[in-house]
């Protein structure tokens, strides 16, 4: 990559959003703490303002929830060669078309997934060291994304290699010869909570479902560390569920 590319990469990623692919960059830098963190981040652009006035906001501390015959995940996953960024917020890894999730109808295409530490999401007010959001959308461009909470523990066949290589603010890498089986990144039991959302990150835009998984995956602890070091905490605090209710598989 040339030093033009990367300082324009650099600059462009100082507004994109971790949860959605690189469309627009909105003008204003919002962090998770200070004057421009979570607190603060409906007040810094008018395009924010649903971070504030939403009714459907994420992440939610998952408690209280109704057992429902909710469809199967089926996951389509194959085997990818990804592009690694660092978009200043989190790492995201972008894959290319072609692995899809099934839910009943719905068919949603994996776009890119990403990690924050902690965890956002929070089962019974307890977070997890780390959460992947894979993030998919459908033909009607309605985001569909999977959470799934990261324990420290053996090392994960898909993820572990992306640790490996993680790169620098701004930086957007391949590496030779790296490709990922996404699968393997799954839990075994694919039981989950299934609820209406938001991205997590300005704009914070409704109309995301969630699907945040009950297993743990589980990551090597120096990897979590690794990219705890480089990104710091990148958790927005849980949202109010303004009567939304939570369904889980049985
Ligand atoms: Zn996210």
């Amino acid at each position: 990559m040339t030093l033009t590319a990367r300082s324009l990469l650099a600059a462009f990623s100082l507004g994109v959003l971790c949860a959605v692919p690189a469309l627009a960059a909105p003008p204003s830098h919002w962090e998770y703490t200070g004057p421009h963190g979570t607190a603060h981040w409906a007040k810094m652009d008018p395009s924010f303002a649903e971070c504030a006035m939403g009714h459907q906001q994420s992440p939610i501390n998952i408690d209280r929830t109704e057992k429902a015959d909710l469809p199967k995940l089926a996951f389509h996953y194959g085997t990818v060669v990804p592009t690694i960024w660092n978009n200043g917020h989190t790492v995201q890894v972008n894959v290319p078309a072609g692995n899809t999730l099934q839910v009943g109808s719905q068919t949603y295409e994996l776009l890119q997934f990403h990690f924050h530490a902690p965890s956002e999401e929070l089962i019974k007010g307890k977070s997890q060291p780390m959460v992947v959001h894979l993030v998919h959308k459908n033909a009607a461009g309605e985001l569909g994304v999977v959470a799934v909470l990261v324990h420290p523990g053996q090392d994960n066949p898909a993820l572990g290699p992306v640790f490996e290589h993680l790169p620098y603010a701004g930086e957007h890498i391949t590496v030779d010869g790296l490709s990922l089986d996404l699968a393997s990144l799954l839990p075994k039991s694919l039981g989950y909570y299934d609820f209406a959302g938001s991205l997590t990150t300005p704009p914070c835009s409704e109309g995301v479902h969630w699907m945040v998984l009950k297993e743990p995956a589980t990551l090597s602890l120096r990897h979590v560390a690794d990219f705890h070091k480089l990104i710091g905490s990148n958790a927005r605090p849980v949202q109010p569920l303004n009567g939304r209710v939570v369904k889980e598989s049985e």
